[in-house]
């Protein structure tokens, strides 16, 4: 059979740049893998499955690259299937697309737009669409909107038996795959996507000085949550003393923006700056994206050889004064590095609540928070690491009582094997795992972070 997968071999011109994923901290950690099997179609992907079940080779899957542990990087010797180059973009009729896991959040952007059409977006511009929508995704219009996963009406997939299947968003098979994570249940090559009229988009940012940085959070961990659902919004806290608020109104134009950004902030202390726009969509989504042609990763972007650990912590209930100051305190201990990293370490809270919370979510793991506290260190050179790790592990531990889980999408390795089932799955583990039982019942589909028995 013609092979109509690219086989790409440390022979091969640019190995090394290909061989990478998104995070430079891992590429040290895994032995390099045979090859890359480069796929560009749905079947391409079919029959280089079918090659490393015929070899009994390890592989893992990859779209964007993003996976934070870099599980998308990590065959020892075996292969990594690269489905970045499946792009498919069809407009099916009135407000329905087929998408290619490949594209990038970016090509999604501009692709839709062009129709005036729009999903959830993660913040990431090259977040590839496989990854985001597997672990349920969520983006600044999910408040509104609901999930990534939610508008997904149908998903092309291969299956471990060799097999290609369509099967529906809203059956069991579809929500227990877009819960799962990655490379959990089954390949997946393309997904039919339900879409929004939405060709303008208001945009608004705050900021405030360090000194107010305890009261907006306690203001917006309380509040935000309850704020009016056409609001999607993050609030992020620097250790450079960055206090800053950005997001964008889903629903309605720029008058609508600013009454919606007053209320939110009612019971947060005056910002030393706040602004709305009202933007074309790709464009306001480029203010996050913060697309540059020079470093066209996103605000994540590794610079050089930057290095990043996140971690995540899920709450379902208010954080307490105490909690946030003992948070705001580590926040402030961060260590002093001998580099400093471009990107600023941080906790950033992403705020939960509207659609999300709706009955229609309820297979999402923990479609019912109130925030998900993401917590990032970066750091460059390598004597710098465990400080740093350590500055993440004590932000894990002080949200600890109140931390209900992790979010799959943000994959950390220092969460116990024995946890990580619980953590990252919550009540939706049994469900996933009946479905993974059906569709999956070899665990050909695995990997450190996969939902186990
Ligand atoms: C800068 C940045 C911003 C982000 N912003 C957001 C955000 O706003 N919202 C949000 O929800 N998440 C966000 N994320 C997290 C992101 O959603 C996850 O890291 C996601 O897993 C990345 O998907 P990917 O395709 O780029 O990564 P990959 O590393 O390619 O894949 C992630 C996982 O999926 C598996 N996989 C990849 N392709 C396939 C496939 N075709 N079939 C089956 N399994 C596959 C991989 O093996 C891996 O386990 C962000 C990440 C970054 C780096």
């Amino acid at each position: 059979m013609k092979e109509s997968y690219q086989t790409i071999t440390k022979d091969s011109q640019g190995w090394e740049a290909v061989r990478k994923g998104f995070a430079e901290a891992t590429h040290g950690r895994y032995l390099p893998p045979k090859a890359i099997l480069a796929c560009h179609s749905p079947e391409a992907l079919q029959e280089a499955l079918s090659f490393v079940q015929k070899e009994g080779a390890s592989f893992c899957l990859r779209s964007g690259g993003h996976n934070y542990e870099g599980q998308s990087s990590n065959a020892p010797g075996g292969y990594i299937i690269d489905t970045a180059g499946i792009k498919t973009r069809k407009w099916l009729g009135l407000q329905k697309f087929r998408l290619g896991v490949g594209l990038t959040q970016v090509e999604m952007v501009r692709y839709l737009q062009k129709f005036g059409q729009a999903i959830p977006y993660a913040t990431g511009g090259t977040v590839g669409l496989g990854g985001l929508v597997l672990g349920g995704g969520a983006g600044l219009a999910s408040r509104t909107w609901g999930s990534v996963a939610h508008h997904v009406t149908r998903l092309h997939c291969v299956l471990a038996d060799g097999s290609m299947r369509w099967f529906n968003g809203d059956t069991p098979e579809g929500k227990a795959i877009m819960s799962a994570g990655g490379g959990s249940i089954v390949a997946l090559a393309e997904v039919e996507v339900q879409t929004h009229w939405k060709p303008f988009l208001p945009i608004f940012f705050a900021t405030w000085n360090a000194a107010d940085a305890l009261k907006v959070l306690l203001a917006l961990d309380g509040d935000g949550p309850d704020s009016d659902s056409r609001l999607g919004f993050v609030l992020r806290i620097g250790t450079d003393g960055t206090v800053a608020l950005f997001g964008q109104c889903n629903a309605g134009g720029y008058g609508t923006a600013r009454k919606l950004l007053k209320k939110l902030l009612k019971s947060a202390p005056i910002p030393t700056m706040s602004k709305v726009v009202w933007l074309p969509h790709f464009l306001a989504s480029n203010q996050f994206f913060r697309v540059n042609k020079q470093q066209p990763n996103g605000w994540h972007a590794m610079v050089g050889n930057q290095l990043f650990k996140s971690s995540s912590a899920i709450t379902t209930q208010r954080i307490t004064p105490e909690i946030a100051e003992q948070l705001y305190a580590i926040v402030l201990s961060h260590p002093k590095l001998k580099t400093t990293p471009e990107e600023v370490s941080m906790v950033q809270l992403l705020i939960g609540g509207g659609a999300m919370w709706k009955a229609d979510h309820q297979h999402i793991p923990y479609h019912d928070s109130r925030v998900l506290y993401q917590l990032d260190g970066y750091w460059i050179d390598p004597t710098d690491k465990e400080a740093v790790l350590e500055w993440v592990a004590s932000l894990r531990k002080a949200m600890a009582p109140i931390s209900v889980g992790s979010y799959v999408n943000y994959i950390d390795d220092s969460i116990p094997p024995h946890e990580r089932s619980h953590r990252y799955y919550g009540e939706a583990y049994d469900q996933i795992m009946i479905i993974k039982k059906q569709l999956d019942p070899q665990n050909f589909f695995t990997h450190s972070h996969s939902p186990k028995p």
